[in-house]
Protein backbone atom coordinates (compact mmCIF):
# COMPACT_ATOMS: atom_id res chain seq x y z
CA UNK A 1 0.00 0.00 0.00
CA UNK A 2 1.26 3.50 -0.97
CA UNK A 3 0.88 6.67 1.39
CA UNK A 4 0.99 9.96 0.02
CA UNK A 5 -0.04 13.62 0.15
CA UNK A 6 -2.99 14.60 -2.41
CA UNK A 7 -0.95 17.86 -3.43
CA UNK A 8 1.99 16.12 -3.95
CA UNK A 9 0.17 13.32 -6.34
CA UNK A 10 -1.79 16.36 -8.10
CA UNK A 11 1.88 18.14 -8.35
CA UNK A 12 2.99 15.11 -10.01
CA UNK A 13 0.38 13.95 -12.38
CA UNK A 14 0.25 18.01 -13.32
CA UNK A 15 -3.49 17.95 -12.05
CA UNK A 16 -5.01 20.41 -9.36
CA UNK A 17 -6.04 18.82 -5.77
CA UNK A 18 -9.62 18.81 -6.29
CA UNK A 19 -9.30 16.27 -9.42
CA UNK A 20 -7.54 13.66 -6.63
CA UNK A 21 -10.37 14.46 -4.78
CA UNK A 22 -13.23 13.89 -7.40
CA UNK A 23 -11.18 10.54 -8.68
CA UNK A 24 -11.57 9.54 -5.28
CA UNK A 25 -15.08 10.39 -5.01
CA UNK A 26 -16.17 9.04 -8.18
CA UNK A 27 -14.08 5.76 -7.87
CA UNK A 28 -11.68 6.42 -10.70
CA UNK A 29 -9.00 6.08 -8.10
CA UNK A 30 -9.88 4.04 -4.94
CA UNK A 31 -8.07 5.42 -2.14
CA UNK A 32 -9.01 6.04 1.52
CA UNK A 33 -7.41 8.59 3.99
CA UNK A 34 -3.90 7.54 5.45
CA UNK A 35 -3.12 7.44 9.03
CA UNK A 36 -1.97 10.98 9.80
CA UNK A 37 -1.90 12.84 6.37
CA UNK A 38 -2.15 11.76 2.79
CA UNK A 39 -4.39 9.36 1.51
CA UNK A 40 -3.19 5.60 0.97
CA UNK A 41 -3.70 3.77 -1.91
CA UNK A 42 -2.77 -0.11 -3.43
CA UNK A 43 0.45 -0.64 -5.49
CA UNK A 44 -1.55 -1.55 -8.53
CA UNK A 45 -4.03 1.76 -8.41
CA UNK A 46 -0.57 3.93 -8.10
CA UNK A 47 1.04 2.63 -10.76
CA UNK A 48 -1.95 2.72 -12.82
CA UNK A 49 -2.50 6.64 -12.44
CA UNK A 50 0.96 6.96 -12.66
CA UNK A 51 1.66 5.35 -16.13
CA UNK A 52 -2.01 7.13 -17.63
CA UNK A 53 -0.20 10.32 -16.57
CA UNK A 54 3.13 8.87 -18.56
CA UNK A 55 4.99 9.08 -15.27
CA UNK A 56 7.51 6.40 -13.65
CA UNK A 57 5.84 5.78 -10.31
CA UNK A 58 9.56 4.78 -8.69
CA UNK A 59 10.35 8.67 -9.44
CA UNK A 60 7.75 10.08 -6.86
CA UNK A 61 8.63 10.11 -3.46
CA UNK A 62 5.77 7.91 -1.45
CA UNK A 63 5.83 6.08 2.19
CA UNK A 64 4.86 2.39 1.34
CA UNK A 65 2.98 0.66 4.79
CA UNK A 66 3.92 -2.65 5.84
CA UNK A 67 0.91 -5.07 5.46
CA UNK A 68 -0.22 -5.90 8.79
CA UNK A 69 -0.38 -2.10 9.72
CA UNK A 70 -2.11 -1.21 7.16
CA UNK A 71 -4.95 -3.85 7.65
CA UNK A 72 -5.36 -2.27 11.29
CA UNK A 73 -6.05 0.74 9.99
CA UNK A 74 -8.22 -0.43 7.59
CA UNK A 75 -10.24 -2.14 9.46
CA UNK A 76 -10.35 1.05 11.84
CA UNK A 77 -11.52 3.06 8.98
CA UNK A 78 -15.72 3.58 7.59
CA UNK A 79 -15.81 3.92 3.98
CA UNK A 80 -14.43 6.88 2.54
CA UNK A 81 -16.53 10.00 3.20
CA UNK A 82 -15.66 12.31 0.67
CA UNK A 83 -16.43 15.33 3.26
CA UNK A 84 -13.07 14.01 5.33
CA UNK A 85 -11.15 14.86 2.52
CA UNK A 86 -12.57 18.24 2.27
CA UNK A 87 -14.86 17.92 -0.19
CA UNK A 88 -18.50 19.48 -0.10
CA UNK A 89 -20.02 18.78 -3.46
CA UNK A 90 -22.42 16.21 -2.87
CA UNK A 91 -24.86 16.24 -5.55
CA UNK A 92 -23.32 17.61 -8.71
CA UNK A 93 -20.75 15.89 -10.45
CA UNK A 94 -18.71 18.22 -12.57
CA UNK A 95 -16.49 17.34 -14.97
CA UNK A 96 -13.45 17.08 -12.50
CA UNK A 97 -11.52 18.32 -15.10
CA UNK A 98 -12.90 21.79 -14.41
CA UNK A 99 -11.16 22.74 -11.87
CA UNK A 100 -7.51 21.90 -13.74
CA UNK A 101 -8.70 24.20 -16.85
CA UNK A 102 -10.49 26.69 -16.17
CA UNK A 103 -7.82 29.91 -16.64
CA UNK A 104 -10.34 32.14 -14.38
CA UNK A 105 -9.59 34.17 -17.82
CA UNK A 106 -13.09 35.98 -17.44
CA UNK A 107 -13.57 35.39 -21.48
CA UNK A 108 -17.24 33.89 -20.21
CA UNK A 109 -18.03 36.35 -18.47
CA UNK A 110 -17.54 39.26 -21.01
CA UNK A 111 -19.17 36.84 -24.21
CA UNK A 112 -22.13 36.52 -21.86
CA UNK A 113 -25.33 39.23 -22.63
CA UNK A 114 -26.91 38.85 -19.30
CA UNK A 115 -23.65 38.99 -17.24
CA UNK A 116 -24.13 41.53 -14.43
CA UNK A 117 -27.63 40.75 -14.08
CA UNK A 118 -28.77 39.77 -10.79
CA UNK A 119 -24.73 39.29 -10.17
CA UNK A 120 -24.56 36.54 -12.83
CA UNK A 121 -21.23 35.75 -13.87
CA UNK A 122 -20.55 32.15 -15.65
CA UNK A 123 -16.84 32.24 -14.28
CA UNK A 124 -18.20 32.44 -10.89
CA UNK A 125 -20.79 29.73 -11.22
CA UNK A 126 -17.60 27.16 -12.53
CA UNK A 127 -15.69 28.36 -9.48
CA UNK A 128 -18.34 27.63 -7.24
CA UNK A 129 -18.88 24.05 -8.46
CA UNK A 130 -14.97 23.53 -8.56
CA UNK A 131 -15.12 25.06 -4.77
CA UNK A 132 -18.33 22.21 -3.74
CA UNK A 133 -20.98 25.37 -3.19
CA UNK A 134 -23.46 23.70 -5.02
CA UNK A 135 -25.96 24.18 -2.74
CA UNK A 136 -25.59 28.16 -3.19
CA UNK A 137 -25.94 28.09 -7.01
CA UNK A 138 -29.02 25.79 -6.63
CA UNK A 139 -30.38 28.19 -4.51
CA UNK A 140 -29.01 31.26 -6.35
CA UNK A 141 -30.73 33.44 -9.44
CA UNK A 142 -28.11 32.29 -11.67
CA UNK A 143 -29.24 29.57 -13.61
CA UNK A 144 -32.79 30.42 -14.46
CA UNK A 145 -31.32 34.00 -15.58
CA UNK A 146 -29.08 32.61 -18.10
CA UNK A 147 -30.86 32.00 -21.34
CA UNK A 148 -28.90 28.88 -21.89
CA UNK A 149 -27.34 30.85 -25.19
CA UNK A 150 -23.43 29.30 -25.11
CA UNK A 151 -21.84 32.10 -25.47
CA UNK A 152 -19.85 31.56 -22.83
CA UNK A 153 -18.71 28.29 -23.86
CA UNK A 154 -17.80 29.87 -27.29
CA UNK A 155 -15.45 32.65 -25.94
CA UNK A 156 -14.27 29.89 -23.57
CA UNK A 157 -10.52 29.40 -24.56
CA UNK A 158 -11.09 25.74 -22.34
CA UNK A 159 -14.24 24.94 -23.88
CA UNK A 160 -15.72 24.36 -20.33
CA UNK A 161 -19.56 23.27 -20.76
CA UNK A 162 -21.41 25.64 -18.72
CA UNK A 163 -24.42 25.00 -20.47
CA UNK A 164 -24.43 21.97 -19.57
CA UNK A 165 -23.90 23.44 -15.85
CA UNK A 166 -26.61 25.60 -15.80
CA UNK A 167 -29.83 23.06 -16.79
CA UNK A 168 -27.90 20.71 -14.77
CA UNK A 169 -28.31 23.00 -11.26
CA UNK A 170 -31.93 23.86 -12.67
CA UNK A 171 -32.95 20.35 -12.52
CA UNK A 172 -31.45 20.28 -8.74
CA UNK A 173 -33.75 22.98 -8.00
CA UNK A 174 -36.71 21.45 -6.18
CA UNK A 175 -39.77 21.61 -8.14
CA UNK A 176 -42.22 23.55 -6.44
CA UNK A 177 -39.12 26.09 -5.93
CA UNK A 178 -38.50 26.21 -10.20
CA UNK A 179 -39.11 30.40 -10.82
CA UNK A 180 -41.86 31.31 -13.49
CA UNK A 181 -44.71 29.48 -14.84
CA UNK A 182 -42.33 26.74 -16.45
CA UNK A 183 -42.93 23.56 -14.23
CA UNK A 184 -46.75 24.54 -14.36
CA UNK A 185 -46.81 24.33 -18.31
CA UNK A 186 -44.42 21.15 -17.40
CA UNK A 187 -47.22 19.54 -15.50
CA UNK A 188 -50.17 21.38 -17.83
CA UNK A 189 -48.55 19.51 -20.78
CA UNK A 190 -47.62 16.16 -18.77
CA UNK A 191 -51.93 16.53 -18.23
CA UNK A 192 -53.20 18.06 -21.18
CA UNK A 193 -51.26 17.51 -24.05
CA UNK A 194 -49.77 21.68 -23.77
CA UNK A 195 -48.28 23.95 -22.22
CA UNK A 196 -50.98 26.00 -21.73
CA UNK A 197 -54.00 23.45 -21.50
CA UNK A 198 -56.00 23.97 -24.19
CA UNK A 199 -58.92 22.12 -25.42
CA UNK A 200 -58.77 19.78 -28.01
CA UNK A 201 -62.08 20.88 -29.24
CA UNK A 202 -61.16 24.50 -28.71
CA UNK A 203 -57.84 24.27 -30.84
CA UNK A 204 -59.64 22.52 -34.20
CA UNK A 205 -62.23 25.44 -34.19
CA UNK A 206 -59.64 27.34 -34.15
CA UNK A 207 -57.94 25.83 -37.31
CA UNK A 208 -60.83 25.54 -39.09
CA UNK A 209 -61.81 29.35 -38.31
CA UNK A 210 -58.18 30.18 -39.30
CA UNK A 211 -58.28 28.59 -42.42
CA UNK A 212 -61.62 30.33 -43.52
CA UNK A 213 -60.32 33.74 -42.88
CA UNK A 214 -57.25 32.45 -44.69
CA UNK A 215 -59.76 31.50 -47.99
CA UNK A 216 -61.33 34.30 -47.45
CA UNK A 217 -58.11 36.80 -47.92
CA UNK A 218 -55.50 35.19 -49.92
CA UNK A 219 -55.28 31.45 -49.82
CA UNK A 220 -58.85 30.13 -51.95
CA UNK A 221 -59.44 26.74 -51.37
CA UNK A 222 -57.00 26.67 -47.57
CA UNK A 223 -57.96 24.14 -45.56
CA UNK A 224 -55.58 23.42 -42.53
CA UNK A 225 -54.71 19.74 -42.38
CA UNK A 226 -55.22 17.72 -39.72
CA UNK A 227 -54.16 14.62 -38.79
CA UNK A 228 -53.26 13.97 -42.89
CA UNK A 229 -51.43 10.39 -42.75
CA UNK A 230 -48.31 10.61 -45.33
CA UNK A 231 -47.84 14.01 -45.47
CA UNK A 232 -44.54 15.85 -46.24
CA UNK A 233 -44.14 18.10 -42.79
CA UNK A 234 -45.21 17.78 -39.71
CA UNK A 235 -45.93 20.67 -37.97
CA UNK A 236 -46.06 21.51 -33.96
CA UNK A 237 -47.06 24.43 -32.37
CA UNK A 238 -45.90 26.98 -30.20
CA UNK A 239 -49.02 27.14 -27.71
CA UNK A 240 -49.01 30.49 -26.53
CA UNK A 241 -49.79 31.03 -30.79
CA UNK A 242 -53.12 29.48 -30.69
CA UNK A 243 -53.73 30.79 -27.01
CA UNK A 244 -53.03 34.37 -27.74
CA UNK A 245 -51.18 35.03 -31.32
CA UNK A 246 -53.32 33.43 -33.88
CA UNK A 247 -52.88 34.62 -36.40
CA UNK A 248 -49.06 34.48 -36.50
CA UNK A 249 -49.80 30.71 -37.50
CA UNK A 250 -51.12 31.97 -40.70
CA UNK A 251 -47.75 32.65 -41.79
CA UNK A 252 -46.63 29.30 -41.88
CA UNK A 253 -49.16 28.40 -43.74
CA UNK A 254 -49.33 31.21 -46.45
CA UNK A 255 -45.49 29.50 -47.02
CA UNK A 256 -46.98 26.22 -47.32
CA UNK A 257 -49.82 26.94 -49.66
CA UNK A 258 -47.75 28.86 -51.85
CA UNK A 259 -45.26 26.12 -52.25
CA UNK A 260 -47.82 23.53 -52.61
CA UNK A 261 -45.90 21.56 -49.50
CA UNK A 262 -48.10 18.39 -48.36
CA UNK A 263 -47.86 19.21 -44.60
CA UNK A 264 -50.91 18.60 -41.70
CA UNK A 265 -50.87 19.51 -38.04
CA UNK A 266 -51.33 16.77 -35.08
CA UNK A 267 -54.95 16.72 -33.22
CA UNK A 268 -53.37 15.78 -29.86
CA UNK A 269 -49.94 16.61 -28.76
CA UNK A 270 -49.23 19.06 -31.06
CA UNK A 271 -47.12 21.28 -28.58
CA UNK A 272 -43.74 22.15 -29.84
CA UNK A 273 -41.96 24.19 -26.94
CA UNK A 274 -40.71 21.36 -24.14
CA UNK A 275 -40.60 23.35 -21.43
CA UNK A 276 -38.79 20.13 -19.77
CA UNK A 277 -36.13 21.06 -21.51
CA UNK A 278 -35.91 24.66 -20.44
CA UNK A 279 -36.46 23.76 -16.07
CA UNK A 280 -33.92 20.66 -16.42
CA UNK A 281 -36.83 18.14 -15.90
CA UNK A 282 -35.68 15.06 -18.23
CA UNK A 283 -37.50 12.38 -17.17
CA UNK A 284 -40.74 15.29 -18.35
CA UNK A 285 -38.93 16.40 -21.55
CA UNK A 286 -38.55 12.85 -22.48
CA UNK A 287 -42.39 11.94 -22.28
CA UNK A 288 -42.92 15.26 -24.53
CA UNK A 289 -40.18 14.05 -27.11
CA UNK A 290 -41.87 10.40 -27.05
CA UNK A 291 -44.96 12.38 -28.03
CA UNK A 292 -43.81 14.48 -31.02
CA UNK A 293 -42.29 10.94 -32.21
CA UNK A 294 -45.22 8.95 -31.88
CA UNK A 295 -47.32 11.38 -33.99
CA UNK A 296 -44.55 11.54 -36.74
CA UNK A 297 -45.17 7.62 -37.20
CA UNK A 298 -48.84 7.48 -36.33
CA UNK A 299 -49.09 10.05 -39.16
CA UNK A 300 -46.17 8.64 -41.00
CA UNK A 301 -44.82 11.93 -41.65
CA UNK A 302 -40.87 12.56 -43.07
CA UNK A 303 -40.03 15.49 -41.63
CA UNK A 304 -40.65 17.26 -38.61
CA UNK A 305 -41.44 21.54 -38.38
CA UNK A 306 -40.52 22.63 -34.61
CA UNK A 307 -41.54 26.18 -33.78
CA UNK A 308 -38.11 26.67 -31.46
S1 LIG B 1 -13.84 31.43 -20.24
FE1 LIG B 1 -13.50 29.31 -19.62
S2 LIG B 1 -11.45 29.31 -18.80
FE2 LIG B 1 -12.08 31.44 -18.85
S3 LIG B 1 -13.03 31.82 -16.83
FE3 LIG B 1 -14.67 31.18 -18.17
S4 LIG B 1 -14.82 28.98 -17.82
FE4 LIG B 1 -12.82 29.60 -17.05
S1 LIG C 1 -25.31 30.33 -21.59
FE1 LIG C 1 -25.95 31.57 -19.83
S2 LIG C 1 -24.07 32.13 -18.78
FE2 LIG C 1 -23.51 31.43 -20.85
S3 LIG C 1 -23.46 33.31 -22.10
FE3 LIG C 1 -25.52 32.45 -22.31
S4 LIG C 1 -26.72 33.50 -20.71
FE4 LIG C 1 -24.55 33.81 -20.20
Amino acid sequence: MIVIGVGNLADKLGVHRNTIRNWIKDGRLPARPAPGKGIMLSEEDYDRICKEYGLDPSAIRVKHLPAAALKAELESQPDLDARALGERSVRLRPNPQWADICLTCGSCASACPISGVDGLDPRKAVRMVVLGLENELVESNWPWKCTLCGKCEEACPMKVEMVSLFRTVRGMRDRDKVPGPIHKGVVMCLNRGNNLGIPKDDFLYLLDELGEEMAEDCCPGIKIPVDKVGANIMVTINSKEPFGEPDDMKFWWKIFYAAGEDWTIPSVNWEGVNWGLFSGDDESMKTFVGRIVENMYRLQCKTLLLPE
